[in-house]
């Protein structure tokens, strides 16, 4: 490790940003380099990197303190330091780079935020970075999934001259860098800060548990959130500082403050929790809170937790000495009726009861619109959250029938078309097979490659359909099951739900119908890829309704969708 890239350890904080005299040299210069554009990842990196939250580091990490960080959690000089810094890069741009180039590094609109001083170029060896850093090679840990799908094959290593922060629009007002709220704290007057990190919205037991951390400590509070990348699947961001904002009008004036982290999480547990806290060190603050089950990535496929509850409080213990910040340690805080207050589960009294809801039994109340007791957040907060979770009745949802060609898919669609605004209440569109190839796909075929496009292509429409409050009715054929797959994660990914209609009508009984005279052509050959004849369909593996055609009219094939759509919620009672 070259010395260069360590500032010795004493609290100095790191400053990456070069003068503007510098910064326009730079950009003059960059005509000639590469130039890399930043993944939002990689730009949550650089905004810490280049203004200390991350000191003493000054720039992305070279090979030796690579490998040093993920075997001993230190940087190559022995400095603590427990999570890999990288940049990933893909094939074609380290071809092209040479050790003492520089490369640009901007943003996604191409705006150059730095240049990296290229000092190493690497193939890491990713599997076993997961198995040190993380402790597994499971693809259910989200940090691990993220280091193995979404990693591009080269690091590259060297400081990092920075030459314009990363814009931000939103809540620029609670945005401080390190040196901010150095300055902030300095002159409120506070000298002992405990800081409080969390990725989800703040409740009852988070109040009373930093409240209680701040009057034990005689200290004052810096909530500080991330708001970079957290786990898949959490809270927005927007949702949470709303929140988080509610509830700091119950701290006692002048004792708490709010700041946002642009923080990228890892959901390392202990050893994510070690690194929260040196970031923190670098932000000023003198104490941590680590409570239970800190920064943890949930449990691996067999239900297991990839970390045990207090294991980050055990590895901050171990190194509190040269953390030079400290840890301020909570069991599980939970709400005890009896003395109708909170406690750490270990000082309530054996016999008392001991009241906890998860972020899963919230999320249901949510959905399903039932009220959510008093004890367990602040009327504000309750408020937000149902908000951005209104009850499943009222939430935008997918419904994608997929099946042989005339199965029935568009026959059966249409009626439930016509019956979700007969029922009135959120506006519904219906992607038929051949709609869609008129109007989003023209120019695509058969091919499993183009009939995969279109099928995306309709998931993205749906999921945006969903995601804003409305009903997106699929019907292609769409055969593929992959594909199918993909389509409802993408709807997921966006707080959407969807529900899978195979229309399940034998072949025999689709060529007999052979609505378009399709089945005919394709048997005389003048029609090529026809699914069922001449080209390939995969039954759905786990649809959430199967028509049997044969059975029922289109009628009541349309009305067993819509009592399944009321069986889970989708529709509901009008009040
Ligand atoms: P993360 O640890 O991933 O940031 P949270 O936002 O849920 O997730 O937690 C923030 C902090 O609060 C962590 O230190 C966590 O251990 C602690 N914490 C959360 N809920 C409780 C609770 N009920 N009791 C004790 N500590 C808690
Ligand atoms: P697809 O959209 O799957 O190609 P269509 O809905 O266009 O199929 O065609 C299905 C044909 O089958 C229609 O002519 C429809 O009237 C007929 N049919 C007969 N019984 C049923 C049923 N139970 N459900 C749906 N369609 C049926």
């Amino acid at each position: 490790m070259s010395d260069h890239l360590i500032e010795p350890h004493n609290g100095t904080l790191v400053d990456l940003l070069v003068d503007e005299q510098e910064a326009e040299q730079l950009k003059k210069e960059s005509e000639q380099w590469l130039s890399w554009d930043l993944t939002q990842r990689q730009i949550c990196d650089l905004e810490l990197l280049m203004h200390g939250g991350f000191s003493p580091l000054q720039g992305f990490m070279n090979q030796a303190d690579y490998e040093s960080v993920c075997k001993n959690m230190r940087l190559n000089d022995g400095t603590l330091w427990p999570l890999p810094i990288t940049l990933d890069i893909d094939e074609e741009t380290a071809q092209n780079l040479n050790q003492g180039d520089k490369l640009a590094l901007r943003d996604s609109e191409g705006v150059m935020l730095a240049a990296l001083c290229v000092e190493d170029l690497w193939q890491p060896d990713l599997t076993a970075e997961a198995r040190q850093v993380f402790n597994t090679e499971d693809k259910e840990h989200p940090g691990v999934a993220n280091l193995l799908q979404n990693t591009n094959p080269w690091y590259v290593g060297g400081r990092v001259l920075g030459i314009e922060s990363p814009r931000h629009y939103d809540f620029t007002d609670l945005r401080r860098t390190p040196q901010e709220l150095r300055e902030e704290f300095a002159e409120a007057g506070w000298q002992k800060v405990i800081a409080f990190q969390t990725r989800n919205p703040m409740h009852r037991a988070h109040f009373e548990l930093t409240f209680r951390a701040a009057k034990e400590n005689e200290a004052n509070l810096l909530i500080h959130p991330v708001v970079g990348m957290t786990k898949p699947g959490d809270v927005n961001h927007y949702t949470r500082v709303r929140c988080y904002k509610a509830i700091m009008s119950y701290y006692p004036t002048n004792t708490a403050k709010l700041s946002l982290l642009p923080l990228a999480m890892r959901m390392a547990g202990p050893r994510e929790a070690l690194w929260h806290a040196i970031i923190r060190k670098n932000y000023g603050c003198t104490h941590f809170i680590v409570g239970r089950d800190h920064a943890g990535p949930g449990k691996d496929a067999s239900g297991t937790p990839f970390y045990g509850p207090y294991e980050a409080q055990e590895m901050l213990q171990q190194y509190q000495d040269e953390l030079g910040i400290k840890m301020v340690p909570f069991k599980l805080m939970g709400y005890v009726p009896e003395k109708s207050e909170y406690m750490p589960v270990d000082e309530a009294p054996e016999e008392l009861e001991v009241k906890h809801m998860s972020g899963t039994e919230l999320r249901e109340r949510l959905a399903k619109g039932v009220s959510i007791p008093d004890w367990f957040s602040f009327p504000e907060v309750i408020t937000e959250l149902q908000k951005t979770y209104p009850p499943r009745k009222e939430r935008g949802f997918t419904v994608f029938f997929t099946g042989l060609p005339s199965s029935g898919k568009s026959t059966i669609a249409n009626i439930l078309l016509v019956k979700l605004q007969e029922l009135g209440g959120r506006a519904a569109t219906l992607l038929d097979g051949d709609i869609v190839r008129k109007h989003l796909s023209s120019e695509l075929g058969f091919s499993k490659e183009h009939r995969n496009i279109n099928i995306r292509r309709i998931g993205f429409v749906a999921s945006e359909i969903t995601k804003n409050g409305g009903i997106a009715i699929c019907a292609p054929i769409a055969p593929y099951e992959q594909v199918r797959q993909d389509v409802r994660e993408m709807i997921e990914s966006k707080g959407g739900e969807m529900q899978l209609v195979h229309v399940s009508t034998p072949l025999e009984v689709c060529e007999q119908r052979d609505r378009k005279g399709l089945y005919a052509k394709a048997r005389a050959g003048i029609v090529k890829e026809f699914t069922g004849i001449s080209d390939p369909y995969e039954e759905p593996q786990n649809p959430d309704v199967t028509l049997t055609t044969t059975e029922m009219t289109p009628e009541e094939a349309a009305q067993s969708v819509l009592l399944h759509l009321e069986h889970e919620g989708f529709i509901g009672p009008a009040r």
